[in-house]
């Protein structure tokens, strides 16, 4: 048998199971040793119940003394269950699933359950406790132990699996997955195929995978399993950072760009038309990306800037070396509202140059599309913006050079290739104002150079960040009643998240119609959401750009990249629904003109995670500074977004955030390979290029070793 047998062939798991097992990804037997443990149950970090203070989160592991169904009519029973080790008694309450879990948790039998800690009186209890059962598999029974021996007076670590409601309903709880995954080792681990070469192994000091396997589901010591691992973490940062070394050299190999190597009218005129000096940041950001534009190889950059730090001039300084070498620039912006924005702006600045600057977006009739396709292929265009309509089939260019992608995030790695097929080998450049700490840039933009912009224009005047209770809502509409009065505008968003879009929707629609008619009866109101035509939004847009809209309601739509320097206001209702990205986001819309601005943050009951954001916000208005507090709070991987996520899902033990430098070790040993080896040709990389091949190959369609 091999790893990649179904697990049906192992004893116990039959195929209501395995269906199970099938939902969280657990197919073959190899994806049943991926499986890791979520943690392990360590008689170091286990407490006594005599130790347990009120409010802390522990691991407690005793024996269930006695169990009881409080409450008879069904909706309302409860299950409770009292623990008890040499030094006391927890009581354990269920409020909900009493009948099922009064099933599954029965007298006599060792438990371990982890949960926050309360007391009633001198009664310390938990309520609805994570648990696991502690009897011992046979693999791990030692001569002459049973299955149910006193396992907290040994020095035993028992591996915890992530276990679904559905897995726990069936029994797949821990003690079952370690038998399973016990039977899988039995028959598959002694074949299994090691992923590293002996040399990487030795240089880094690696475990052997098939020991590294072993020890992350049955540990033999602390030591060990810290060294497995890490064997592990090291591995899926290797393979990542393998896919980014094989693209890096693949692009300088053999792939030549053009060269900028022309200077002309264009950037001298756009620079002396500027109304304002440059930042240091700005300026030094323009000559990377030149470095780059000159080099000869194709350009992969990532601008990285906070919101307002002038990225879009930077962006319009390599479109202007590309006309004066001749060759056409493309800006390709997230949504139709945006695209229109950066069109309007960047033709002020182009058009007194004698450029010709075209739109192309989803939404114009078929005769202006006709004009504007054959403006972009005869090459009359210098420069076109747009949403993604300017990479679908049908659109050509005469002479791509340079593509620009504004807020990257919110891109597929696909698009972006999509775009790089309308040119030979086009510069690249994306821009970003979600910033990602350095940590994370690597991780995820490994195959990227990066060029950082952390320092304002001059001049521009921090918000003033203010965290209100939702009682105070009407002392902040008598606020932006005041500054409406002053001439002003203002914001109102409203939370709407994926969930429950249709009911936040309402809410939204809903106090809008509340403020128009009610509260704001005298002012001007505009209302925007996604469910809006993108002719509507921007028909709205307009108005508060041109100030017929004092007040602009909204869901998150306007959350990205709108400038309106006459807005001074921004409230965000349910401030606590709000990632601490898009609150950072949001405000940038504010503080962008001549005036003092404020962001309110009203809230409703807040969570520790909640109050902890909040906090961040009013504390600093750096964004690279927050985003290195979210995540922290929220973990790597989620701070990324779904776009992104396809990069990480190779990730499933290491994490960037903890795990930095072992994936600094790992990415240089990934580099080295490729340095070496740049296509993996080599009989002693011939591991390594079909493990790439099997393993990661179809996630990143980038980089082909063919
Ligand atoms: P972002 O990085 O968020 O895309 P923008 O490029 O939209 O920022 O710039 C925000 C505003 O700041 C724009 O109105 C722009 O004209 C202005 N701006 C950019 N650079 C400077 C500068 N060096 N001095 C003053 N204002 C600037
Ligand atoms: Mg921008």
């Amino acid at each position: 048998m091999t790893g990649v047998t179904s697990i049906t062939f192992l004893k116990g798991v039959g195929s209501k199971k395995a269906s199970i097992l099938g939902e969280v990804g657990i197919v073959t037997i190899d994806d049943l040793f991926d499986y890791f443990p979520r943690r392990y149950l360590d008689r170091r970090a286990m407490k006594s119940i005599a130790s347990l203070a009120s409010g802390e989160t522990v691991t407690v592991v005793g024996k269930v003394l006695k169990t009881q169904v409080e409450g008879n009519s069904p909706g309302r029973a409860r299950f409770k269950a009292w623990l008890g080790d040499a030094t006391g008694v927890l009581e354990l309450t269920w409020f909900t699933g009493a009948r099922y879990f009064s099933r599954s948790i029965v007298q006599g039998e060792a438990l371990a359950v982890h949960g926050k800690v309360g007391y009633f009186g001198h009664k310390a209890q938990m309520q609805h406790p994570d648990f696991d059962r502690l009897s011992l598999t046979p693999l791990e029974m030692r001569d002459g132990e049973s299955s149910d021996f006193e396992l907290y007076d040994t020095g035993r670590i028992i591996p915890l699996y992530p276990t679904s409601e559905a897995m726990k309903q069936v029994g797949l709880n821990s003690r079952q997955l370690r038998t399973i995954i016990g039977r899988g080792f039995e028959v598959c681990l002694p074949g299994k195929q090691e992923n590293l070469t002996p040399s990487l192994l030795s240089s880094y000091g690696l475990l052997p995978l098939s020991e590294a396997y072993r020890e992350i589901h049955f540990p033999s010591s602390h030591e060990a399993l810290a060294k497995a691992r890490y064997r592990m973490k090291w591995t899926e940062f290797f393979y990542a950072q393998l896919l980014f070394a094989l693209r890096h050299s693949e692009m300088r190999r053999n792939k030549a760009a053009v060269k900028f190597t022309h200077s002309g009218q264009a950037t001298e005129k756009l620079y002396a038309s500027l109304p304002f000096d440059l930042t240091d940041a700005q300026k030094n950001a323009v000559r990377e990306i030149y470095r780059d534009l000159r080099s000869g190889s194709p350009m992969n950059r990532l601008l990285q800037g906070d919101v307002g730090s002038g990225k879009t001039i930077v962006a319009m300084f390599a479109m202007a070396l590309a006309v004066d070498n001749g060759l056409q620039s493309v800006f390709m912006a997230p949504t139709e509202i945006l695209a229109v924005q950066h069109y309007l702006g960047m033709k002020r600045f182009f058009q007194p140059l004698g450029l010709k600057v075209g739109l192309l977006t989803g939404k114009q009739t078929k005769k202006e599309r006709q004009a504007v396709l054959a403006s972009l292929s005869s090459g009359e265009f210098n420069i076109a913006l747009g949403t993604h309509a300017l990479i679908e089939d049908g659109v050509s260019y005469a002479r791509l050079g340079l593509v620009i992608i504004d807020e990257q995030h919110r891109f597929g790695v696909l698009q972006r290739k999509a775009l790089q097929e309308k040119a030979i080998n086009p510069h690249v450049l994306l821009m970003t104002a979600t910033p990602i700490p350095r940590t994370l840039a690597m991780g995820v933009f490994g195959d990227l150079d990066v060029s950082v912009i952390r320092q304002m224009p001059l001049g521009r005047k921090p918000v003033t960040t203010s965290i209100r209770d939702e009682k105070e809502r009407e002392k902040i509409h008598d606020f932006l009643r005041t500054q409406v009065g002053e001439g002003r505008q203002g914001y109102i968003v409203y939370p709407l998240v994926e969930e429950s879009e249709k009911m936040d929707l309402k809410a939204a629609v809903e106090s809008f119609q509340e403020l128009s008619t009610v509260v704001f009866p005298d002012l001007r109101l505009g209302l925007i959401h996604g469910q809006m035509t993108p002719d509507l939004k921007e028909q709205v847009m307009e108005q508060f750009r041109q100030g017929e809209i004092q007040l602009l309601v909204g869901t998150t739509v306007i959350e990205v990249g709108v400038d309106v320097p006459n807005a001074t206001v921004m409230v965000i209702e349910h401030a606590e629904r709000f990632g601490l990205a898009q609150l950072h986001q949001l405000r940038g819309r504010v503080g962008r003109g001549e005036h003092r601005s404020t962001c309110f943050l009203l809230h409703a009951k807040l969570t520790a995670d909640a109050r902890e954001r909040l906090d961040a916000m009013e504390s600093t208005s750096d964004g690279f500074l927050i985003s290195e507090i979210d995540a922290r709070i929220r973990g790597a991987g989620n701070i990324l977004g779904k776009e992104q996520s396809g990069t990480l899902s190779g990730l499933r033990i290491a994490d960037l955030n903890r795990d930095f430098d072992i994936m600094l070790s790992a990415r240089d040993a990934a580099f080295r390979v490729v340095e070496e080896d740049g296509q993996l040709r080599r009989d002693d990389h011939a591991m390594i290029r079909s493990w790439y091949l099997n393993h990661y190959h179809d996630r990143f369609t980038l980089a082909d070793i063919g």
